[in-house]
């Protein structure tokens, strides 16, 4: 008989709650606005209400039914089941998102980072499902990042670990929204890469993005990748900032953990394996000499899915392990 895990991504906007059996096979899955203003228990109501259908569309029974995971923004405390602060959903801070969910569906919940349980669900199903190593890069407005070593996802002391686009690159560099210089997301984000290319456009330099600068008033990363493949100098520069940030963050990757592969994923991917084929080239070239190093490094393959998947199964691997926290903590 299936055992069958719930698993519950939530997003600024909408929040995800799906349900898989222990092979990974997505059963069914209801999407609905998150409505953060209406306060954390609301949430907890209304998307346990969503998993409650869910059983009983597919006549799961309460036996069969053996745990669930959420995946949340963070910081949060992975051992204690809470988030500690979020600032896409204000009133959540301190909220012990992981008891309140076990309490109300009666179930034991694990909860993780949404960066973690999208590298869980790659590297269970996905991309990385063929290797024990594996390092996980988001690549949207910021970069967030996932560390899988061994077979098992790093926290580290204070479950903040693998805070990949907060590792320094470039001694005294940009100033990052977090405080410190020199970030890989004050180079290599969305929102990083559109930025520098207007700061470039600014300046006065030459290229078809000043057209778009002038009619839009903005440029955003997609229009840099899309000049960049139209042959425009200025825009390739740009994308090849983006490029080499991300193969050295990468090679630094390899040399801490020494992941068999990097995976990336997030808006930025949609430009495909143009970014993908420059990250490898700058890591290829500029990776040590003092042995042979093979490293893929490649786009995600879950999509949109990856969250409720690595969140289920986040819950199904803790499962098996026997480390469950008691229902209702
Ligand atoms: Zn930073």
């Amino acid at each position: 008989m299936a055992d069958y895990f719930i698993g519950v991504d939530l997003g600024g906007t909408n929040v995800v709650t799906a349900i898989l059996d222990q092979t990974g096979r997505l059963i069914d899955k209801i999407s609905q606005p998150t409505q953060a203003e209406q306060g954390p228990q609301s949430l907890v109501e209304r998307t346990s209400r969503s998993a409650e259908s869910l059983i009983e569309k597919h006549s799961v029974s309460r036996s069969q039914l053996k745990a669930m995971g959420i995946g949340s923004p963070g910081p949060l405390s992975f051992a204690e089941g809470r988030i500690i602060a979020s600032p896409n959903l204000p009133g959540f801070e301190q909220f012990p998102l992981r008891a309140e969910y076990s309490r109300r569906l009666q179930i034991p919940a694990v909860l993780d980072n949404d960066a973690n349980v999208a590298c869980w669900g790659e590297f269970w199903l996905g991309a990385g499902e063929d290797v024990t190593d594996m390092v996980l890069f988001t690549l949207g407005t910021g970069i967030g990042g996932g560390i899988v070593c061994q077979g098992e996802l790093v926290h580290g002391s204070e479950d903040n670990a693998a805070e990949l686009g907060h590792m320094i690159i470039v001694p005294d560099g940009r100033r990052c929204n977090c405080g410190q210089h020199g970030c890989l997301e004050a180079y290599a984000s969305a929102n990083q890469t559109a930025n520098r290319a207007r700061e470039a456009l600014e300046q006065g330099r030459s290229s078809s993005l000043q057209a778009v600068w002038k009619n839009n008033g903005q440029v955003s990363s997609k229009d840099v990748f899309y000049h960049a493949q139209g042959g425009d100098a200025l825009a390739l520069e740009i994308v090849d900032g983006t490029a080499k940030a991300l193969a050295q963050a990468s090679i630094n990757m390899r040399h801490i953990t020494e992941p068999q592969k990097v995976v990336l994923t997030g808006g930025m991917i949609k430009a495909g394996d143009f970014l993908l084929h420059k990250v490898q080239r700058f890591f290829d070239e500029m990776i040590w000499t003092l042995k042979k190093e093979s490293l893929e490094i490649c786009l995600a393959t879950l999509g949109g899915d990856a969250g409720c998947i690595g969140a289920a199964g986040l819950a199904f691997h803790v499962f098996q392990k026997q480390e469950l926290p008691p229902v209702g903590t």
